[in-house]
């Protein structure tokens, strides 16, 4: 599916596409760069499906209890699929951090949200003595492609 933006065409994420892209080699989470890469606008960067605005990249996926992409219920029943992120700059977070319903214990979690639309993107993680990331639902992103 292609959609046309205001910074050209944008394809939707989807799961095969996440699947090829997963890295080869398995690392745990690793966010010791945290001002090696800027922010959107990129070759690479992925973007908010509903404003276009710049959320993280290619560059900070990274894989979380072995795997990039996960599927999760939320409480109600709804299935989100994730892919796990290092950064996203383009996110705000919302709330208090809480452990409850935590897809990935111990991480506590809070709200991410678009920083220019506000929508509901995903989820921040957070532990003690570990390195955080977002965990952002991939089919409200989009990728530039060329
Ligand atoms: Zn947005």
């Amino acid at each position: 599916m292609m959609i046309t933006g205001r910074q050209g065409k944008f394809s939707l994420l989807s799961t095969q596409v996440c699947f090829f892209r997963e890295p080869d080699q398995d690392h745990d989470v690793v966010v010791d760069d945290l001002d090696k890469h800027e922010t959107g606008g990129g070759r690479n960067a992925l973007y908010c499906r509903k404003c276009h605005g710049p959320v993280t990249s290619n560059e900070e996926r990274l894989n979380v209890l072995g795997k990039h992409c996960h599927s999760f219920p939320n409480p109600e029943g709804i299935v989100f699929e994730i892919g796990c992120f290092g950064l996203a700059p383009g996110c705000m977070r919302k709330g208090n951090s809480t452990t409850q319903y935590s897809w990935f214990p111990p991480y506590a979690w809070s709200f991410a949200l678009c920083k220019s639309c506000k929508t509901h993107l995903g989820w921040f993680y957070e532990a003690a003595g570990k390195s955080s990331f977002f965990g952002l639902i991939l089919d409200r992103l989009i990728e530039e492609l060329e």
